[in-house]
């Protein structure tokens, strides 16, 4: 080993720059050299190493990184933390819409039953449910100026998110314990599933299928004014979401899949993706 750097400088002397530039590191006297070799090829946080692949979202875009030496290597040279990528590896599981405004504080719905609402079980086995798989509680209002009402309508309907004062689910005689769930999904701030921004990502719309008066039921929240987040991706799954065939005109889907094929509706209760974005929110 002694005769290593006599070796060295040999090499160097008679192989030229390609061998000096591998040398640079240990040669503080040749700085232009680093420079020039390693303008050749862009940055690399850990020259010729690779790590596994792996499959991730940053900043809302869907991405490949490495894993290298326990580092998160995006595009090279660029370290994704593991807080980064851990809330964007959630981001590719199916999840919510939610409005950024309008939460009930400290998780808590305060709420009356109009005494004329037939079958009130509707709303206290949807309530359980939510109790069931949320953070969220719903405790019968006293003297509370922000609360809901459950009462009779001509429909099943809601406002999304909390409005400040007395405000309404109303629900008519067809209105089961599923769509009570949904109307409180809405009153908690979750937006119909197929109104989040990146929709056209999973869905098509058939416009010319749809209800006349009911396409607002179909237009993305955030062209209806709301602030809001799309958690995850969109979840076909979700109680939010419309069937391929909800308010069709004529037979016709009023929604299908990227590839044209239709799916059902579901009411039955909260999808894995509601409760991952009711727990973002809450
Ligand atoms: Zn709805």
């Amino acid at each position: 080993m002694r005769k290593q750097p006599f070796s060295v400088l040999a090499l160097l002397t008679t192989v030229g720059t390609i061998s000096l530039a591998s040398c640079n590191k240990e040669n503080e006297t040749q700085p232009a050299q680093v420079e020039q070799a390693q303008d050749a090829k862009a940055e690399e946080a850990y020259p010729g190493q690779t790590g596994a692949a792996k499959a991730g979202t940053w900043g809302g875009e869907s991405i490949t990184y490495q894993e290298i030496n326990g580092e998160k290597v995006y595009e090279g040279d660029i370290l994704l933390t593991a807080e980064q990528v851990a809330a964007s590896e959630g981001q590719n599981r199916p999840s919510s819409a939610g409005r950024t405004t309008g939460r009930w504080p400290s998780a808590v719905v305060y709420y009356t039953i109009d005494a004329a609402l037939p079958s009130q079980s509707r709303v206290t086995s949807a309530i359980s449910h939510w109790q069931a798989n949320s953070p969220v509680r719903f405790v019968q209002r006293t003297t509370q100026s922000n609360y809901v009402t459950f009462r009779v309508g001509s429909g099943c309907s809601s406002n999304i998110g909390m409005v400040g004062g007395r405000q309404y689910i109303n629900l008519a005689s067809g209105c089961t314990t599923g769509n009570t769930i949904h109307e409180i999904g809405h009153a908690l701030g979750l937006f119909h599933e197929q109104t989040r921004t990146d929709r056209d990502n999973y869905v098509n719309i058939l416009t010319q299928n749809i209800q006349s008066g009911y396409e607002g039921n179909f237009t993305k929240y955030s062209a209806l004014g709301y602030g809001g987040t799309d958690y995850g991706v969109l979840d076909f799954g979700s109680i939010m979401m419309y069937g391929s065939f909800s308010f069709s005109s004529n037979g016709q889907p009023t929604i299908t899949k990227k590839d044209g094929s239709t799916f059902n509706i579901q009411r039955t209760g909260l999808s894995a993706g509601d409760k991952s974005g009711i727990d973002a929110m809450y």
